[in-house]
This record gives C-alpha cells, sequence and structure tokens, in this order.
C-alpha cells in the first residue's frame, strides 16, 4: 500500500497492518513487528554539532589573546614558551570541548529521565507504554497535552486540535477530524485526519493507529530535534564573559603604559614583548569556563537526587535567587490521592468509608449502613459521576491506580464500592454518544449516552457553582422537582460547610433529552436545563512535608502565593492547613480578571491565596510579579499553563501528573510533585550561587594581583618580576584545583534565614571592591620579597624562584579567604571540605616540584631555593594573608 494514509480508508490501513480496531495489536504481533520495525526512537539529537562545540572553544576572548600571546613569543624566539601557550591552547580546547559535550550530554540524557509515554490499546487492554516501544499498527489513545508518540491515522476524534509548530512552523493549532475523506494529494498541514510525531494534543481527544515509528515518521524524514534547545548564552556566561573583557581592558591599558613608558625609559624591546605576553597571559582566567561548568553540573546532579530535575543549567543559579513561588493545591501541596468521604442528596449526607483507590467501603447515613437496593439517587448520583469520566481505575499485583485524573478515581472507586464499572454500565447497553471534555476555563465535563432503551441521557459533573447556575431542577426521593433559590442556597451552604473542611466538591447533575450525539448538540441542550443530583466531596489531605517548607520559606522571606483552580472555601481551609496564611482571605480568579493594572498589583502583594483562577489569570499574576521586580517560580500542568511556565523566572512541571508540553515549557520538574522539593531545590540553588561566587572572586582576585604584580615591576622598573612560563604555571596548575574545589563547599549558615537575593547579581559593587582591594594585598607580598631579594645581592634567577614561589602559595592559600562568604579562613567548617584541603595538598607538591625538580626547573626558568631564604619567603606569604583576614574580621563584624 502507499505511504499516504491520509487517503486511505481506515479498513484497508487495518488490514494492512494487520491489527483490530477495538482489541489492538495482540503481544505476539508486536513482538514480531519489533523485529521488523525496531524501537521508536529518533536516533540522537543533531543538536549542536562536534564541531560547533569546537569552534565555540576557538572563538572564546580568552583562547584568542592566548593565540596571539605565543604568535609574539615565536616571533621573538622564545619557542619554549610558544609551544607551552600552544599545549595550553590545546589543553584548554580540549577540556572545554569535553566539559561542553559532557554537560550537553547530561542535559539530554537527564532530560530522558523521564522517558515518553503512549497509552495504547494492546489485546483489548488499555495501557500505558514508553513511546519507543510502540509499532505500526498499534491503537493510540490521545488525550489533551500529550505529545504525539509517532504518526498516526485517527479513526476516532472529539474537537481534537493539534499543534504542529515543531513540523510546519505554524504556530496556530490545527482542527483535526478523524472523518475527513481525502481524494488529492495533501501537504502536510492539510491532513487533517492524521497526528505526527512530535506535535502536541491542545485540546480534545481521539484514537489512531500507528502508521509510522522512528525514523519512517515525517519528523524522522526531517532528521530535526524535537525539542529546540536555547540558543545564546545564559546570563551567567554573559556576565563572566563580561567580566572576562573588563580583564582584558585592564591589561590592554597597562600594555599602552608599558609600551609608553618603555620608550621613555628606553627598555629593550624584547623585554617590553615579553612583559606584553606575560601581561597578555596573567589576564586571562583559564580555568574560568570549565570550573563555572563543572560547579552547575554539581549542582544540576545534587538537585536530581533530590527530585528536582532542572532542565537547564542555569536555572541552578536562578533557583538561588527566587523571592516568589506561586504553586497550585491539587497534587502539590495535596497528596493528589484522593477519596469520595461523602454525598450530599437532597437533604440527605451520606458518609463512604475506605481509603484511597481500593474499591472496599460502605455507604451509611447517620451511622447507618444503606441498603442500596433502596436507595436510587445514590446509585444514580454515583452512576452518573462514574459515566462521566476519561479516567480508568487500574489493578496491578492487587494495587489499584488511576490512569487518568485523580478526581476521577475517586469517582470510580465510590462507583465501585456499589459494584458499579464502566464496563458493567456499557454491557447493561450504555453507549457513549459525545462529549464535552473537561477545561479549566469551564470547570466542568459533560458526557451523553444512549441507553438499552434507546434514551439519550447527559450527564455532567464540575465546580459546584458552575453546575447549580446549570440546574433548574433537582432530584429528590425519586421525583425531579424545581430548584428553587432556596434550595440553591441550602447547597450552597453545604458546598460552603464541606469546603471549610478542606474537602474537594464536586457537583453533580443530568438530564435525559434527544440529539446529543455531539459536542456542539451537547452544549446545545445544555442550555436548557439540567437536573442537580449530588454534591460529592473529596479529600485530598495535604502533603507532610509541606508545612515544614512553607515555614522554611518564611524564615527565608520567600513568599509562596497558592494558585487554585478550586473553590475559596477548599483553598482557604488548605492553605491554612499547611500554613500558607492565617486568614481567610482568598482572591477570586474573577477579581484579578477586573482589576486595573495598580489594582492587580495591590492585590497580589498583600494576599497569599487565589482560587478559581484560570491559566489566563495565572499570566496575569507572573506579569505583576515581574513588574515588581520578584523573582518567581511558579508551577503548572495544563497546556495552557505554557505561556505562564515560560514567563516566570522558573517555571515548574510535574513529572508524575501534567502534560507533556508543560513539562516542555518548563526550567525545572519536580519528579515527585511536591512543593517541599522546590523548596529544597531553591536551598540547593543558594548553595551553587554562593559557591560560584567563591570561586569568582578567588580567580578573578588572583589574576587582577599577577597584573597588579607586573605592573608594579613595570613602575619601580625592576626586570621581569613574573615570566610567561611561570604565570602559565601558577593559573593552570596551582589555582584551578582550589577553585574546583570551592563547588564542594558545605552549605552557609542560615542560608535560608537570610533575606533572599532580590540583587540577582553575583558580581555587585561590593563584591568588585573586595576584589580589587585583595588583588592589591595579593601582589604587595611576593613584590616586596622580590625588591629585598634582588637588592640584597641574591641572582635575577633566585629572586625570581623566591617571588615566584611566594606568589603561588600566596595565591594557593588565598583559597581559604574564599571559602566561606564571610572571609574568615578558620572557622569550626575548615575541615568539612576535603577536596579542598587534597588541592591545597596538591598545589603546595606541585609547587615544591617546579622549585626543585630538575626537569621543571629547565622550563620554568627556576633554581633551587636555599632553605635559609623560606623564612623571609614564609613572611613574604603570611603577612598579606593576615591582613586580609583582618580586613575580612572588620567587615564581617
Ligand atoms: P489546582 O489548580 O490547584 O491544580 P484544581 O485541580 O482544582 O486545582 P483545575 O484543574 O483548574 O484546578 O480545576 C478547576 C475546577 O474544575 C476544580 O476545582 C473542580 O471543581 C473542577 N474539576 C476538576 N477536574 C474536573 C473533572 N475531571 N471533571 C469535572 N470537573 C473538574
Amino acid at each position: 500500500m502507499s505511504q499516504k494514509y491520509y487517503r486511505e480508508k481506515i479498513d484497508n490501513i487495518v488490514k494492512d497492518f494487520d491489527t483490530d480496531l477495538s482489541q489492538g495489536l495482540t503481544q505476539n504481533a508486536v513482538e514480531k513487528k519489533k523485529e521488523e520495525y525496531g524501537k521508536n526512537k529518533l536516533s540522537e539529537s543533531r543538536g549542536v554539532s562536534f564541531w560547533q562545540i569546537l569552534l565555540n572553544q576557538l572563538k572564546d576572548l580568552i583562547i584568542i589573546i592566548l593565540i596571539i600571546a605565543a604568535g609574539l613569543a615565536f616571533l621573538i624566539g622564545d619557542n619554549l614558551e610558544g609551544f607551552a601557550i600552544l599545549a595550553v591552547i590545546i589543553f584548554n580546547t580540549i577540556i572545554g570541548f569535553v566539559t561542553e559535550y559532557q554537560a550537553q550530554k547530561a542535559v539530554a540524557s537527564l532530560k530522558n529521565v523521564l522517558s515518553k509515554m503512549a497509552l495504547v490499546l494492546r489485546s483489548g487492554t488499555k495501557k500505558e507504554i514508553k513511546a519507543e516501544e510502540l509499532v505500526p499498527g498499534d491503537i493510540i489513545f490521545i488525550e489533551e497535552g500529550d505529545q504525539i508518540p509517532a504518526d498516526a491515522r485517527l479513526f476516532e476524534s472529539t474537537n481534537l486540535t493539534v499543534n504542529e509548530a515543531s513540523l510546519t512552523g505554524e504556530s496556530e493549532s490545527v482542527s483535526k477530524d478523524a472523518a475527513a475523506n481525502f481524494e488529492e494529494e495533501k501537504t502536510l498541514a492539510e491532513r487533517t485526519n492524521m497526528v505526527y510525531m512530535g506535535t502536541t494534543a491542545a485540546r480534545g481527544k481521539g484514537k489512531a493507529i500507528v502508521t509510522a515509528t522512528a525514523e519512517k515518521t515525517e519528523i524522522g524524514k526531517i532528521g530535526e530535534m524535537l525539542d529546540e534547545t536555547k540558543e545564546g548564552k545564559t546570563p551567567l556566561e554573559k556576565r563572566l564573559d563580561k567580566l572576562g573583557k573588563s580583564l582584558v581592558k585592564i591589561t590592554l591599558v597597562v600594555i599602552a603604559i608599558l609600551t609608553v613608558l618603555g620608550i621613555v625609559m628606553g627598555r629593550p624591546v624584547y623585554e617590553t614583548i615579553k612583559t606584553g605576553i606575560a601581561l597578555a597571559i596573567a589576564a586571562v582566567p583559564e580555568g574560568l569556563p570549565i570550573i563555572a561548568t563543572i560547579t552547575l553540573a554539581i549542582g544540576m546532579q545534587k538537585m536530581v537526587r533530590h527530585k528536582a530535575l532542572v532542565r537547564e543549567l542555569l536555572a541552578v543559579e536562578t533557583l538561588g535567587s527566587v523571592t516568589t513561588i506561586c504553586t497550585d493545591k491539587t497534587g502539590t501541596i495535596t497528596e493528589n490521592q484522593m477519596t469520595l468521604k461523602k454525598i450530599y442528596l437532597d437533604n440527605q449526607e451520606i458518609e463512604i468509608s475506605g481509603t484511597g483507590y481500593q474499591p472496599e467501603g460502605d455507604f451509611s447515613k447517620a451511622g447507618d449502613k444503606i441498603d442500596l437496593s433502596k436507595a436510587d439517587d445514590l446509585k444514580l448520583t454515583l452512576k452518573a459521576s462514574l459515566l462521566c469520566t476519561s479516567a480508568e481505575l487500574k489493578q496491578e499485583d492487587g494495587e489499584y491506580t488511576v490512569l487518568g485524573e485523580a478526581t476521577e478515581g475517586a469517582l470510580l472507586t465510590a462507583g465501585r464500592k456499589a459494584g458499579f464499572s464502566k464496563a458493567g454500565l456499557k454491557e447493561e447497553g450504555y453507549q457513549k454518544l459525545a462529549e464535552i471534555p473537561f477545561s479549566s476555563e469551564k470547570m466542568y465535563m459533560a458526557v451523553a449516552y444512549s441507553t438499552a432503551e434507546n434514551k439519550e441521557h447527559l450527564y455532567l459533573k464540575g465546580s459546584p457553582d458552575v453546575v447549580l447556575e446549570m440546574c433548574n431542577s433537582i432530584l429528590s426521593g425519586g421525583e425531579i422537582k424545581e430548584l428553587t433559590a432556596a434550595k440553591k442556597e441550602e447547597i450552597k451552604e453545604e458546598n460552603k460547610k464541606m469546603g471549610e473542611e478542606g474537602l474537594r466538591i464536586l457537583g453533580v447533575a443530568f438530564k435525559t433529552g434527544e440529539n446529543l450525539n455531539s459536542e456542539a448538540e451537547i452544549n446545545n441542550n445544555i442550555e436548557e436545563g439540567l437536573t442537580f443530583l449530588a454534591l460529592t466531596a473529596i479529600i485530598d489531605p495535604p502533603r507532610e512535608s509541606v508545612k515544614k517548607a512553607i515555614e522554611e520559606t518564611k524564615k527565608a522571606g520567600i513568599k509562596t502565593k497558592m494558585i487554585t483552580g478550586d473553590q475559596m472555601d477548599t483553598a482557604a481551609a488548605i492553605a491554612r492547613m499547611v500554613g500558607i496564611t492565617g486568614s481567610d482571605n482568598v482572591v477570586s480568579g474573577q477579581q484579578i480578571s477586573a482589576a486595573s493594572g495598580s489594582e492587580l498589583k495591590e492585590l497580589i502583594k498583600s494576599n497569599s491565596v487565589f482560587s478559581r483562577v484560570t491559566p489566563e489569570n495565572k499570566l496575569q499574576i507572573i506579569n505583576a510579579l515581574n513588574q515588581e521586580k520578584e523573582i518567581t517560580a511558579m508551577t503548572g500542568d495544563g497546556v495552557n499553563d505554557a505561556p505562564a511556565l515560560k514567563k516566570a523566572d522558573i517555571g515548574v512541571s510535574m513529572g508524575k501528573r501534567g502534560t507533556s508540553v508543560a513539562r516542555e515549557a518548563s526550567d525545572m520538574i519536580l519528579l515527585d510533585d511536591d512543593f517541599a522539593t522546590i523548596v529544597t531545590a531553591v536551598r540547593e540553588g543558594r548553595v551553587i550561587f554562593d559557591n560560584i561566587q567563591k570561586f569568582i572572586y578567588y580567580l578573578f582576585s588572583n589574576n587582577l594581583s599577577k597584573i597588579i604584580y607586573i605592573f608594579l615591576g613595570i613602575i619601580f622598573n625592576l626586570p621581569l618580576p613574573l615570566i610567561a612560563m611561570q604565570i602559565l604555571w601558577i593559573n593552570v596548575v596551582i589555582d584551578v584545583f582550589p577553585a574546583l574545589s570551592l563547588a564542594w563547599e558545605q552549605e552557609e549558615d542560615k542560608i535560608m534565614e537570610e533575606r533572599a537575593k532580590t540583587e540577582r547579581n553575583i558580581m555587585d559593587r561590593s563584591f568588585k571592591k573586595k576584589v580589587a582591594v585583595h588583588s592589591i594585598i595579593l601582589a604587595v607580598g611576593p613584590m616586596l620579597l622580590y625588591v629585598w631579594a634582588l637588592k640584597s645581592g641574591y641572582s635575577l634567577e633566585l629572586s625570581r624562584t623566591l617571588s615566584f614561589s611566594v606568589l603561588a602559595f600566596t595565591q594557593l592559600f588565598h583559597v581559604f579567604n574564599a571559602r566561606r562568604k564571610s572571609g574568615i579562613a578558620f572557622d569550626k567548617t575548615v575541615f568539612e571540605n576535603k577536596y579542598l584541603w587534597l588541592a591545597v595538598g596538591i598545589g603546595f607538591i606541585f609547587q615544591l616540584a617546579a622549585i626543585y625538580l630538575p626537569a621543571l626547573q629547565g622550563i620554568l626558568s627556576t633554581v633551587p631555593v636555599q632553605a635559609s631564604l623560606w623564612l623571609p619567603a614564609a613572611v613574604a606569604v603570611v603577612i598579606p594573608m593576615a591582613v586580609i583576614q583582618i580586613h575580612n574580621w572588620k567587615s564581617y563584624k
């Protein structure tokens, strides 16, 4: 058969793939097809190529400066130096390349932790499998928010619209229609009876036969990556670049002064060029990019261990600066383990026993067990709420789980407790005709059925206030009576009472009628009035972990706002239970919609609980918070939440619940859906923020001190105090390990108590000042020793070796000034970071080798230092350290 499935009849496709629309493929058939077609997986992403990453390394300003320096070294005949710089360039390129490549792979594989899933019908059972296990001929179910797992031909669709931007570039969603027939050739975008891998269902639902998998799919043919990687540099990289550039600028100024001075003082050209090379090398923080990437990657790994999957390296840093967390209620604050507890029929309150989805429990009224054979109203309510669901209950090894929404799981379980199931009702003759799927905007869902008696029934469930507005009658004692205003008030009162207990309440209604065969027909019929059946009250207890997490955010000065689609009383009750608020104040979605700019800001600033909120309101809230310069984390799970997730500084989606659209739009995925995980991630983010600041301080003060050191040499008209090879040695061998070890520095005391950092800038003014002052102090010690040694008549080589070592040791020990935010070197945490001690130990041994190992002496132009000179050297190391410590102590107090 041709590959043009959109022009084929469904029957032919079924035959072609040897499948069955109501049963799906058998396991045997699946196995065979797997051998023939392989896994439904596109080959490795071709995102950023090997060459691109390599070229990226060479484009770096740092490398360009080094290349010029190497060129100059060869020009003046200093081949050894030239080669050494070249070696550094190659080393840097390789390390830079490997880390970037690894980081990209790590990010890619982390993304895969959540493998894409697909709902499929096999041997008559609906189940969830990994999308890569799909084969052509499989029958798949498509629901709102799903990423389409393969190319497939629709044979059923209900208001299905699909976003095909990843394939066609068209950002508007397109309507799909299983019934569409095509005689002629059509473009991809016009094939409305097909769905394609990598696109997403924006609305509605459908069933389809898989026609192509893996490389055979349209997207596979194009060979493009599915998820767009963000181009451009991250803010942290930009900031580091900027800092690198300012160092280069300082160096250029120094080189200009040097040239002028050289001419005025008549210094030899050779010496001037050599100093220039040395300066250029001194200015370059060779290890910086690698250390930055590794620190963020370590943070990312740590967060995954705490069940927070960060999708962008950079978000790790932003997390530490979050000032407001906007969270939804259901599933994030609460357990999402729903159980139907009460049913309120006209004038009767019925209690249901049992927990979770185990279909065991009784119905009772005022403590007395109800005889179901005599309770028709209750049975109709249970049937109606069961028939009006899309979810399914699954039993595996005696454990019941829900495939679909937890709310619906509670209703299905309650139905089972009375002996009803969807399959059973189907056997009784209930045939589904059409449905209005649930949406957060409408807050209800309706399904029409035909019955064995050939009647048409409509069942509806949703938010009680919305449902009540649609009803004009009520079922009472088997009779349909008028729903009077007084009755409505009575029901609303009951709704409020149950809401105040933190119960999640749905209204259920029904009607018999005609012409209920499509969504449009249902819509027409709904307006004619429904019969109110009951209020169903579901318990969804708050998570254990949340209360503590909320306390922690309060101490940290982070505001928590609960933004829920649920109704006011339930929202307020849950918010009070976990300590988000102490008051009854709840702002409604309507109030948000009606508020003007400044009112809105005030409303959002002074409240913490928002109910009946639509995805659009969420976007309004985020915009207002952004204007207030809050740094926001916002959770979301629906397709329509994507814009708000993108707008938030940290968009947070759920690993268990929610749609893949929300996941793709988010920066962080909570693998356990738990609010407390956001707080843990913020905490980790703060540790990382601190550690980045620490190594930047360490590296930049070290580099700047070398520039100052050489500059002082020029001013005092001394022979070059440090040659390029020695600088390279310090930058590449001595500084890198201590800087890297800072990534393992433990959390600072009171990291959460400290007020949230509203200033996102790692390099604020006080930080820059500290770097400048400390660089000067670091340069003075070795310079004094150098001057002293020369004046005392020691040879130039020995004087240089001595001051080179003093500089190296000073910089090595400078890591103790950097390890704590207070700057205090020796406190009770000093032995916590063993990597730091290891790094210092290694550096110490290396530096001794640089002086006493003949092979290194040749390369580094060093000579052995006699023991008697170590005393003044030690003094030159200790004094600047002590001065910095005193400075830190003073500013700490
Ligand atoms: P949160 O926003 O905290 O996750 P939520 O689940 O209550 O809370 P929405 O999913 O926007 O938020 O639902 C809004 C309202 O619609 C709910 O409070 C409930 O009354 C109703 N509702 C939720 N799910 C369904 C459903 N499957 N069928 C009918 N009505 C529903």
